[in-house]
């Protein structure tokens, strides 16, 4: 897992910060020390008490920073719950009358610019479903009397990981900065080039994109999408495409992107010589809207690398409208 919460302070701590801590300090002993320090500290899953480790931190090292399960998750916990249901909901409804088995993420909070706090909680961007300790360590693993709470959380890739993994239970809600109260099936709109189409409503709009055209610069991100007037003309100005001012991001957080747009790419290559079905396409999703002045460019409802993400996704993976 790419993040993980500090035992201490409850925070969300992603690996990759952990590792441009060492990269950002030039004596070679006082980055071994932080590295000893970081190494000591005691990190937990994101929804449960498991203890978790940070692997890879070190500059230099091959494998992308990362954290490791030490311990299986604990009974309840929505994340190893989350994966075993997948497997079943990519192919049927697994909601029933009663909702849906497990947590899910049901609402997307605009990410909030850090401040320094003493009060626990406050910035994990996952809230916890409020199980009480004594309820999952009474439980047994296969009778858990899970209640169901729904997620909070602050990136857009979790709910896009659910629309993706679950495309039979798309009726299920959504709460959306700017947008309201909706439901999965509504929050997602691919984008079709179509004169009449406004697309000024903030929602989260999706498109293949062309990566042989995505540009960065110190400054920004630029996604060319395979949606506008003339999309198989690579120099054409008449498509569409999202600009992402990234002036005011981490470093850390400029190469975490970077490393998951190249990620989405490289799946993409793999499948290219494979049969058509298994073929996978680059996606963007991201929670925005079109520009009011510049007719094919499309904005971030806020400049932050939480509010997109790529997936390589082949037809049969998409079931899309
Ligand atoms: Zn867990």
């Amino acid at each position: 897992m790419e993040s993980a919460r500090e035992k201490d302070t409850n925070d969300e701590v992603y690996a990759i910060d952990l590792r441009q801590k060492i990269l950002d300090e030039t004596d070679p002993g006082v980055a071994e020390t932080i590295v000893e320090e970081l190494t000591i500290k005691k990190y937990i899953c994101l929804a449960c008490e498991a203890p978790v480790s940070p692997v890879a931190i070190r500059p230099n090292m091959k494998v992308r920073p990362h954290f490791r399960l030490k311990k299986k998750h604990q009974p309840g916990c929505y994340i190893s719950g989350y994966d075993n249901l997948a497997k079943v909901g990519t192919k049927q409804q697994v909601s029933t009358p009663n909702g849906f088995p497990i947590s899910y993420p049901s609402k997307l909070r605009l990410p909030t610019h850090r401040i320094v706090t003493s009060e626990k909680n406050l910035q994990n961007p996952i809230q916890k479903p409020t199980i009480s300790k004594k309820q999952v360590t009474n439980s047994n693993s296969s009778e858990v009397s899970v209640k169901k709470h729904n997620l909070t959380t602050t990136k857009l890739e979790e709910i896009v990981k659910h629309f993706l993994l679950f495309p039979y239970d798309r009726h299920l809600k959504l709460t959306l900065p700017r947008v309201g109260l909706t439901t999965y099936q509504n929050a997602f709109q691919k984008l079709k080039f179509d004169s009449e189409a406004s697309y000024e409503t903030p929602l989260i709009y999706y498109a293949e994109f062309m990566y042989t055209g995505v540009k960065w610069t110190e400054e920004e991100i630029y996604f060319p999408l395979m949606q506008g007037l003339d999309v198989y003309n690579r120099n054409s100005q008449e498509r569409f495409f999202l600009r992402i001012d990234t002036r005011h991001w981490e470093v850390s957080k400029r190469k975490l992107i970077q490393d998951k747009i190249e990620d989405c790419i490289n799946e993409v290559k793999k499948t290219r010589y494979q049969q058509t079905s298994s073929k996978k396409s680059p996606y963007l999703f991201f929670l925005g809207q079109k520009s009011l002045t510049e007719k094919f460019q499309f904005r971030l409802l806020r400049e932050d690398w939480r509010l997109f993400c790529c997936q390589a996704i082949s037809g049969v993976d998409l079931r899309l409208r």
